[in-house]
Order: C-alpha cells, then structure tokens, then sequence
C-alpha cells in the first residue's frame, strides 16, 4: 500500500519525494517578526502606523480583506462597482480651468468585447504612468453612459515576486492589486485582493511588502495543540497565513482565515477563562451566607407584584454569588422594564441583613433619581435607611450623608459618579450594583468595588442593552451572566405594525383616534424638530427625501387628522422648564397626545400611553426604535407601535423585523447579521471586540467551538504548563491582546 500522496496546502498540487526530502528544513524564529517594518517614505510609514503596521508580524497578518474576479467591460452594469482588467488607447489630462476643479485624468480603455471612458481624478502624473499599451486592471463604478469612475487601479502585469515593477505611491484610499502575477495574468481570469489601505500606504504597495517578508511567515510558531489541529482539520499557522495572502481560491483564503480566527477565538477565551478561574479563587469579599429573614420576609409580603420566573432565577443565582468569599463580577442583561432594580435590590437586602452596606451607581442623576424613587416605593414598609447622593446634593446634606455613610448608619446608598469622590467612604461596603455599566469606564467601575484597603465587594453589573450570546462571549467572555428575559405579568407585548404610502397611513390614523377616544394617549414621533434643518450627529437626508419635524407635525395634526385632541410638544431644544411642563401635562392626562422628537426615548412613563407612531421610521436603528415603543405598553392596555416610511421603505429588513419579533435578544442578533452584512474587514471597526481575524457573527460556531476547547483545556490543565499547551500559555502570559477587561 502506497501511503496517500502529500500536497501543498494552498494550491493542492501534489508534492514529489524529490521536494520533499529536499525541502530545506527550517525553524521558526518568532523574534524576527518583532522587527520593525522598515519603509522607504515618511508618507508610507505614517499609513504603517495609522494600519497598526509597526513590526514585520503585524505586516504579515494584515490579511486582504477581499478580492473580487474581473469582469469583462460588455458585462459592465450602470452603477454597479465592478473590477475589469483592460488596455489603456489614449490616455490625455484635463486641463484645469477653474480653481477648485479638481484635476482630471481621462482614457479610453479596451478589453476585447468594448471599451470605456475612464476617469481618474486628482492623480495628473497618471498620464506619464499608464502609457497607451498598458494593461491595468480598475475598480471602479460605470456610469452608464459609456464613463468608468476609477476609484483604485493597479497595473495587470502583476509585480515579480520581490516587488521589481509595482507600481507604488497610488493616491490615497483602497488600491487593487494584482495577486499572483503567475498564469492568472496571461489570460485567465485575474484575481483582484483588496488589502484594507490607508492614505500614504496603498494596497498594492501592501502587497509588494508582504511578498518581501513572504520568508517570515515561516516564522509565526504553533500556538495551536497538535490534537486540536488534527481534530479540527486546521492546517498549521504558516500554511494558513500563506493561503490568505497568495491562494487564487477564494474558499482556500477563507479556510485559511478561519483557521487564523479560531486560533484567535480560542485565544481570548482561554484569558477570558483564567481571568474568571483567577477571581473564583480570589477571597477576601465578605461572604453573605446566613439564612434570609430581611428579605424572605420582603419577598413574601413586601412586593407589589408576583416575581417573574427569571427574576426569581436571577436572584437566586446572585444570592449563590454572595455567599461566596469570591468576589462576585456578575452580568445581569434585561430590557428597559424587565424589572432590573427588583433583582439588585434584593442583592442590596442581602448585604443589609448581614449588617453591611450596599450602593447603586447610575451614569445621569435622571436615572439615579428614579432608582431611588423605585427603591422606596419597592421597599415598602420595611425600616431600611437609604439615601441619594448626586453631583447636585446639597452641601450640608451631602455631609451628613458622608457621616452617616462611614459610620455604618446608612443602609443603601443610590447616586451617581458622585459616589467614587474620594471623600466618600463606607464602614462595610459588601454589594456593589453598576447601572447601564457600559456607561462607565474599568477605573470608575473599580473606583466603587475596590477600595484601598477594604474587601471587595460583590458586582453586579447592568445593562438594558441587549446583546446577543456570541456578542456576550467575545466581549464578556470573563464574567457570569445572568438574562431577563421574561416580561412583568400583565404587560401585553406591543402590537407592530408598518403603514407606507397614504392608504395604510390614513388607516393608522383612524387606529389612533379611536384609541384616544377610548381614553387612551399616544406619541408620534418625528426624526427633526424643524423642518430643512439637520440633525446633528445623523445621516443628512438625501435629495428628495421628506423627513417629518416635529413642529410643523403639530400644526398640520392640530388642524386636521388629530383636530379633535389636545396635542403637546416636546424636543431637546426646548428650555428645561418647557421641557418639564410638557412632560407634566401629557403625564397628568391633560394632553392626549406627545408630538415628540426622541427625547423620548428615556425616562418617559405613562402607562395610560398606548399607541406610538414613528415617522421616518426608516432613519432609525432597530435598537433605537425598540427602545422607542417600550415607551408605550407599559400599562395593561393592549399596546400599537406603528411604524411608518416612504414606500421605498417596504422592502426594509430592520422594519420587518420589528414588526415580527418583540423579544430584544432577538432583536439584537437580526441587528447585529444585518449590519455586518456585506461587510468587508473584520469585526474590528464594528466595535465588537478587537480580532484580528474573526468576523462576528458570522464566526459565531467557531466561537462556540473554541469556547469549548477553551474550557477543556482550562479544567484539564488550568496554568497551560502542559507541553502542548505552553507556547499559548506563554503567549498569554506575555498579555495576549485584548480590550480592557469589564471587571479588574
Ligand atoms: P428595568 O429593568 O428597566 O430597570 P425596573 O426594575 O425599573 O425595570 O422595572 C420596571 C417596572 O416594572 C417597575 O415599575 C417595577 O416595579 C415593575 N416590575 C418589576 N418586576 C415586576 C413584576 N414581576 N411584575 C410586575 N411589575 C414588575
Ligand atoms: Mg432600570
């Protein structure tokens, strides 16, 4: 029996005995890789720098983020960007006439079927460069009319390998470049890689720098263990990284990176894991151990309402945390109104019944004046001190709450930053809970649990923004965490409905009065305050596109659909005492119905409120419009969110998706797949962590996987001494790359 024939990994041609045994036999020497990359202009290094690109390493996983086929110039469709590989004719400059006209480069380029016009602008020296006879190859946009708007373009006679010919110092932005030059460019379809670009560092230029450094990517060492390589079937990190920069196939260059991603994958949650295993085994937080009697009692007769079940879960789970002398670092995630405070509160109680003390950390003195609001009302008769400090607590009672702090008599505590000033201390702080954590940095976090020579107290952190259980993994991959899920008995969830075009807008209106006549109130809300004038901060509306401000709203509603209602308005540019007026007014039920802008979104309650509409509402993102109508079915009215736009609106996704699906988890996952839809590089300017090489969602199954190892090889061998797991224990050791941690 012939033992099966070995092949290249990245191009599969299968290797003789002759290459074999003649291949030269080499060590990786991973320090090479920490030299600097050295570069021949002040302008390329500034692009090397603003990429991240300071060592050979770092050049050599700089993968391309794309590649396209080229397509044939009969094949061109108008608007549509394509690449096409093509023979300059002529090729002439524009002359520039006027000042601010940017200098034009213009030729007619042929390809076999047809030829094309074009366009390259501000890059005048493009005449001397591209000579009539040159090949090249152009992304670019066709403009129907016989126009091609370059927006990269690279010579087609692919550079050597080590670089004689590229062309370099292209404009700024993504530039194409050939990949291997070899029988791609005789004729055969080219393969065009993207590598993401910079101003100063062009792609091609990229690509004549990775195949000099080609001999280095021998270098990178196996983190990965054998036993993990062979059952997943991942080729090892040199083939991989060498399959993502020169393999013609596209599926090789993806398992390549998939390969590159899991290794990263698999990296962050073994730090994410042994940072969790170092704080399990951490002691020294006061333990919260003794039988219930505060809070069983409060439990059973204090509270309004019946717990959900998952609140009931939640708090048991806590309570389980608390009574440990591990520092709990927990995550409890639940929408606006799936009853957050209720959960912490009771974490707060434990700390009370044990004698000690616990505190409520809000980001706006808003919010920490309704958690204190929510907390007395919740507390009912049960004799617990509680205080609120915020920045605009007045001095003397600011003092006294100071006083009574440190010498044990106050209970709880709810305020905002004001609460780490370096005055404010406590006689036993056991219970730490952070709202909408996200809103404060690691150090402010720290600042309330870890005081200079006390224990630690146990976290809880919040959050009402949902993410989705990848998301959770690759960012808080180090913390336990706990949903809510449920909603509070008695809230019918919000009934979503879409009106485009004047027929179904008409129908919604009639929903809506007869909803006001009922008793009911209602939103509507608008993306401006003013007509023409731009939100700051939002996307200007395109030409011909009619966005609803607030204010004309009102007058076009008060004079005719809502005639018979008492209308109010409310946006941010009105004055605080307006502001509050309105507020009161739609409150107390003297208005019917709140023309608002998103204002909104935080800090209204009316459970009267029953019907939402959304103008525009395809200028919104799915968070914030879910966030939006939970301003409504907060009562136990059966609730209307409806949804309007332009017909062109229809076909939206994020709107559909609002219609069918209440559950904000859900929502979240569709949001986030939606977003990196047709996204080109990574997850790193997604701000859904910082790889490398993993793209979320989509590597979602690789996550799970390397989640999986993670935690065998943690139980098995948690300090990763074992010989096959030393080099990534090392390379965790030596800090890895991560964000900063959620909890120190
Ligand atoms: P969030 O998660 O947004 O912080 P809150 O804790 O403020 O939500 O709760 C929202 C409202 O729901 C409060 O008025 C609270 O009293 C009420 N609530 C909480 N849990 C329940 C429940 N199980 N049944 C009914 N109402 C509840
Ligand atoms: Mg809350």
């Amino acid at each position: 029996m012939h033992p099966p024939a070995a092949r290249a990994f990245s191009s599969g041609e299968p290797l003789a005995r002759e290459r074999l045994l003649g291949a030269p036999v080499r060590w990786p020497r991973p320090s090479r890789l920490q030299a600097p990359l050295r570069l021949p202009g002040k302008r390329m290094a500034a692009g090397a720098r603003t990429l991240g690109l300071d060592t050979v390493g770092d050049l050599l996983q700089h993968l391309p983020s794309d590649s396209r086929e080229s397509r044939t110039l009969a094949e061109l469709r108008a608007g549509e960007p394509a690449t096409v590989e093509v023979v300059v004719r002529s090729i002439s400059a524009r002359p520039v006439r006027r000042r601010g006209m940017r200098p034009l480069v213009e030729a007619r380029v042929a390809d076999a079927g047809g030829s094309v016009r074009a366009r390259f602008f501000n890059q005048p020296w493009l005449v001397e460069r591209y000579p009539p006879g040159t090949r090249l190859l152009l992304h670019g946009k066709p403009d129907g009319r016989g126009g091609f708007g370059v927006s990269h373009h690279a010579l087609a006679a692919g550079p050597a390998a080590g670089g004689a010919g590229a062309p370099a110092g292209e404009s700024g932005g993504r530039i194409g470049a050939v990949v291997p030059a070899g029988e791609a460019a005789e004729g055969g379809t080219a393969t065009v890689a993207h590598y993401p670009a910079t101003e100063g560092l062009s792609s091609t230029q990229i690509l004549t720098l990775v195949r000099g450094a080609r001999a280095s990517l021998g270098d990178f060492p196996e983190l990965l263990p054998a036993a993990v390589r062979a059952g997943c079937e991942l080729p090892d990190k040199p083939a991989a990284l060498t399959a993502a920069h020169f393999a013609e196939d596209q599926d090789e260059r993806e398992r390549a990176r998939r390969r590159l991603a899991f290794e990263e994958l698999l990296a962050t949650q073994l730090l994410f894991l042994r940072r969790r295993a170092r704080r399990r085994s951490r002691s020294g937080a006061i333990a919260l151990a003794e039988p219930p009697r505060l809070t069983e009692r409060w439990l059973a007769s204090g509270l309004p309402f019946a717990l959900t079940g998952d609140q009931r879960h939640a708090i048991e789970e806590i309570a389980g945390d608390l009574g440990r002398t591990a520092p709990m670092q927990r995550l409890l995630m639940g929408e606006v109104g799936s009853g957050k405070t209720v959960v912490a509160l009771h974490a707060m109680l434990r700390a009370v019944e044990h004698g000690a003390q616990a505190a409520m950390m809000a980001p706006t003195e808003t919010l920490a004046e309704q958690h204190f609001a929510t907390i007395q009302q919740l507390l009912g008769p049960e004799p617990v001190s509680v205080a609120l400090l915020t920045g605009s607590t007045p001095g003397r009672r600011r003092s006294e709450i100071l006083a009574r702090l440190a010498g044990g008599e106050l209970s709880l505590v709810v305020g905002t930053h004001a609460l780490i000033e370096p005055d404010v201390r406590f006689a036993e702080l056991a219970v730490a809970v952070v709202d909408e954590q996200h809103r404060f940095g690691v150090r402010q976090r720290t600042a309330l649990s870890e005081r200079p020579g006390r224990p630690p107290a146990h976290t809880l952190h919040m959050t009402a923004t949902p993410i989705p259980r990848t998301l959770a993994l690759a960012r808080y991959g180090d913390l336990d965490t706990t949903l809510l899920r449920e909603r509070p008995a008695g809230r019918p969830p919000v009934r979503t409905s879409l009106a485009f075009g004047e027929q179904e807008r008409a129908a919604a209106y009639e929903e809506l009065r007869e909803q006001l006549r009922a008793g009911r109130q209602a939103y509507v809300v608008c993306p401006l305050i003013e007509e023409g004038e731009p939100v700051p901060g939002t996307t200007p509306p395109a030409a011909g596109e009619e966005l609803r401000a607030a204010r004309s709203e009102l007058v076009r509603l008060s004079g005719g659909e809502l005639a018979d209602f008492g209308l109010v308005l409310l946006h941010g540019g009105m004055r605080p005492r307006e502001k509050q007026e309105a507020m009161a007014a739609f409150a107390s039920g003297a208005a019917d119905v709140l023309i608002a802008t998103t204002v909104i979104e935080v800090g209204i309650d009316v459970p009267n409120a029953a019907v939402m509409l959304i103008e525009n509402a395809e200028r919104f993102g799915i968070s914030q419009l879910h966030q939006l109508r939970g301003r409504v079915g907060r009562g136990e009215h059966p609730s209307l969110c409806c949804l309007m736009g332009p017909s062109s609106a229809r076909r939206s996704a994020r709107l559909r998706a609002l219609a069918e699906y209440s559950d904000g988890f859900r929502l979240a996952e569709i949001d986030l797949r939606l977003r990196s839809e047709g996204e080109l590089v990574g997850t790193r300017q997604s701000g859904l962590g910082s790889y490398r090489f993993a793209r979320l969602p989509e590597d979602e199954r690789l996550l799970e996987l390397a989640r999986r190892h993670g935690e065998r090889m943690t139980a098995e061998d948690p300090e990763l001494s074992a010989p096959e797991h030393a080099l990534l224990g090392a390379w965790l050791a030596a800090g890895g790359e991560l964000e900063e941690p959620l909890a120190a």
